[in-house]
């Protein structure tokens, strides 16, 4: 059950502000407020959804691709795709999600860690 409540529903009823990156009719990308990189991107598609699982399950054939067009807009407006990026998306209480509205973060900027 999606929880209308969660901070990113609210980033996009536009509740709270965010430092938007770039947003068009089916998504909105804007930098994590606690960048775990020189440069954190969180991308978030506009319908209710609460993971991926969620977002593949609920949203349509244009939706989804557009998210993902959205996503590479972003690399390329970011000027990462040269020297590399990692793409994330935590799902649940093992994935280690926190906010409950599917996002993907990009982490990039400088040399990202081992995963564990
Ligand atoms: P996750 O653990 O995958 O659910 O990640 C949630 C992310 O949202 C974390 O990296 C937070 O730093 C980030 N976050 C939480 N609140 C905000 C906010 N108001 N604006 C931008 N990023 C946020």
């Amino acid at each position: 059950m999606y929880d209308k409540n969660n901070i990113f529903a609210k980033i996009l009823r536009k509740e709270i502000p965010c430092n938007k990156i770039y947003e068009n009719e089916a998504s909105l990308f804007f930098y994590d407020i606690n960048p775990q990189a020189k440069i954190h991107v969180l991308g978030i598609p506009k319908i209710e959804c609460s993971d991926f699982y969620d977002f593949v399950r609920l949203a349509d054939k244009k939706t989804l691709s557009s998210f993902f067009e959205s996503v590479s807009l972003v690399i390329k407006k970011l000027n990462i795709e040269k020297n590399g990026y990692r793409i994330i998306s935590n799902s649940g209480s093992h994935g280690g999600q926190e906010v409950p509205h599917f996002h993907i973060h990009i982490l990039a900027g400088e040399k990202i860690g081992s995963l564990r």
